[in-house]
This record gives C-alpha cells, structure tokens and sequence, in this order.
C-alpha cells in the first residue's frame, strides 16, 4: 500500500485562547491604535515592546506592520540612504532584498555555503569589492553562521550588521540570541514564522539613536512618550524634525494576540525542534540525500527543514516534486528557475546588479525546502520522511533514465 499524507503544509496552530480573549477585550475597547489609549492605560503595542526587549535582553524595542517595513526601517534608522551597497545573503527571502531596494539602496549579493549560511570567505571579498558600509544578515531558514567570525569580519571593516531573524526567534548561537549580534534586529510575527499576528514585526537594539530614528520613521506623530522600550526623550528631541514620519506602526490589535505567544515560545520551538529531529532521522541515509549539517553552537528553530539533492538532475528533481505532491508531500526547490511561491532566488531580483554566483546556483540547483507545521503530530512528520525517502530511492535508482 502507498502511504498518502492528508495534512497540510500552511495550516497553523489556532491562536491560544489567551490571545482570543485580549483581542476580544481590545475590540470591545475600539482602541486598536497604538497611541488611542485611555487615561493612564499601557496600550498592548507598548506592552508588547516592554515584553520582548526584555525576552530578548534589549534595551529597546518597536512593533511595526511586517517583517519587510523592519528590515528597511531598521536599515534607514542604521543610516544606510539611497545608492548605498547593502550585503546580504544570496540564498533569503524576497522581502530582504526588497527592504534593501525601497530604501533606494542597492542590494549586493553573497555566497551562500554548503551548510546554507553566508560564505564568510565571500563576505570578506565582497566588502572590498562594493565598498558596502551595511551587511542585512538573513538567519535563512533558520541557518546561522559563525557569528563571532562574521562579527570579527564586519567590525574590522566597519560594516554595520542587520540581522533578518525572521526564521531564527529564540534561536541562538553559542548561547547568545539571535538577532543580539548586530547593530539592531528584525522578527517577523507574520503567520509562517514563530508568533502569528498574521502581519507585524519586531525590531529590537541597544543603539539610542537608531532606536529614536525608528520610532519616528513607524510613523510617531510626536506621542514617542507613548512608548516605553524607547530612548530617553532628549534623544527624541535632537532627531525629531529631521526623521520622516513613513507609517508602518502596529496596532494594538495585533499586539495582544502576539503577547501570549510569545510568552509561550520556549514551548513551541521544542515542539518545532522534535517535529524537526524526527523527519531529519527519518531521512538520514536516503541515497544522494544530503541533510544540512547543524553545527553544536546553533541552537536553531526547526520549523521547517530543508536538504540538497547534489547529484539530481533538474528533471530528476521535477519527477521527485511531482512524486511527493501526488502523495500530499509539498517540497520546494529552490532551483526553480523562475520564483514559485515563497520560493525564489538571487537572479530573479533583476533590479538588483546582476552577479554570477557559481557556488550559490550549484547549492540552490539542488536545494529541497519544507515547512513544519506545529499542527503536524509526530506520527505525520515520519510519515512524511518516508514518503520522500521512498521517492528520493526510486528516484535516485532512475538516474540513468533521465
Ligand atoms: C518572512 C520573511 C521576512 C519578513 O517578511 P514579512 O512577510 O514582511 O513579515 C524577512 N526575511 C525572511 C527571510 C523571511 O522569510
């Protein structure tokens, strides 16, 4: 009998009855701005701000309407302006280099490795090369470098890091959060990532000035007092006049539903991470399967998985993603050569300078991708290893067919 999986890959958990009830209380109050609050209220915005500087040890925090606007926020508040380079991994997401682009600057690409993290090597270079002042670091699925190398890297060439942990919330390298390396650091809570507001983002740093900069950019309308994981007001008052207002707060609405969350995340990336652990040993040995290696310094977020297929052939390929999605397996490659989904990769970003990038086409030539619902049991994600390590044998055993 051929095992078919019936779940299905975008489906989230429902939101915890805790989250249910404050937005209940937030609509029932009609305050959903940031700023509408009553007499002496804390908005659940600021509440919220309070709460994650603190999670993540920050001195301050902004929420912002997505992950995308705290990327370019985060970036302009850095001091990055039109026609700046800006670095960053070749093998991301589209809203990174987008970020990049709607601050007018010029997104540069790295090389990914093997292991799917930036090519340290390559970032050397490529900081010579473009003269880049900013490196916009994406923890791609979760992935993370060597971060005292990168570190050590950027600080003696005076780059300013920008770290995209939209896949790596409460992840950690060598004991130390991600996304507490850099100059400042960007969440998303975007329904595929680790808290679900549907859209919303986190930006937290230490760094006074930036933290001032982006709170005028969200869009303050001067009631920065408002906030409370915020600089001083004397900070305030040197930059307000200078720094636009480009709206992008978010609403209190979408802050209560995250505080519960968040406060539950510790619970959920072990959920992930068991999620994980079971499909990686269910697909250990498969013929020219080659699992991502996990460094014992990364203390990742599992949820999603990704491997490489180094010696499939691109048709290959096409018969394996045909072969799982007839039984209900939905893989992502990430050598599609044109962008499918949430998948899409470094040359289809054509407002970007082109770049040839050997090492990167041959590692994305063969890059599979899955997402790991927590609405997945443990008992599904077995079932789903075996389904691809059964096609991936078949397959594999084709090769001269093709
Ligand atoms: C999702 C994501 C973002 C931010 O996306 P939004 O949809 O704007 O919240 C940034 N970087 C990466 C790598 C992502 O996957």
């Amino acid at each position: 009998m051929t095992d078919i999986f019936k779940g299905s890959f975008t489906q989230q958990e429902p939101l915890p009855d805790a989250s249910i009830a404050a937005a209940l209380s937030v609509m029932q109050s009609g305050r959903l701005h940031r700023y509408n609050v009553a007499d002496g209220e804390v908005g659940e915005v600021a509440r919220l701000e309070v709460e994650f500087a603190a999670r993540m040890g920050a001195k301050y925090c902004l929420a912002v309407a997505s992950g995308g606007y705290a990327l370019s926020c985060a970036l302009r508040a850095a001091g990055a302006g039109p026609k700046d380079a800006v670095l960053t991994n070749a093998f991301t997401l589209a809203p990174v280099p987008g970020a990049i682009a709607n601050i007018g600057a010029r997104p540069e690409f790295v090389e990914v490795s093997a292991d799917l993290v930036i090519d340290l090597d390559d970032l050397g270079q490529r900081i010579k090369e473009t003269g880049a002042r900013f490196l916009m670091l994406s923890h791609m699925r979760g992935h993370i470098c060597d971060m005292g190398r990168l570190m050590q890297i950027c600080s003696a060439a005076n780059v300013t890091v920008i770290e995209d942990c939209a896949h790596t919330m409460g992840a950690r390298w060598a004991g130390t959060l991600s996304g507490r390396f850099g100059r400042v650091a960007c969440y998303s809570t975007q329904t595929y990532k680790h808290v679900n507001s549907g859209e919303g983002g986190l930006i937290v740093s230490d760094d006074a000035d930036l933290m001032a900069r982006a709170i005028l950019l969200s869009g303050s309308y001067m009631l920065y007092e408002r906030h409370l994981a915020a600089p001083p007001a004397e900070v305030f008052a040197r930059l307000r006049l200078e720094t636009p207002n480009c709206s992008g707060r978010m609403d209190n609405l979408r802050a209560a539903i995250l505080r519960p969350q968040l406060a539950d995340l510790d619970r959920q990336i072990a959920r992930w991470n068991r999620r994980y652990r079971v499909v990686e040993e269910g697909l250990s040995g498969a013929p020219g399967l080659r699992l991502i290696a996990r460094p014992a310094e990364e203390e990742f977020v599992g949820s999603s998985i990704q491997f490489c297929l180094p010696e499939f052939s691109a048709d290959q390929i096409r018969a394996l993603l045909a072969a799982t999605a007839a039984r209900g397996v939905e893989l992502k490659w990430f050598g599609a050569p044109e962008p499918v989904a949430f998948t899409s990769r470094y040359d289809s970003w054509t407002y970007a300078p082109a770049r040839s990038m050997a090492q990167t086409d041959r590692v994305l030539d063969g890059l599979m991708d899955m997402r790991l619902p927590l609405t997945f049991d443990l008992a599904d994600c077995a079932l789903i290893a075996r389904i691809i390590r059964a096609e991936v044998t078949r397959i594999s055993a084709l090769s001269g067919a093709f």
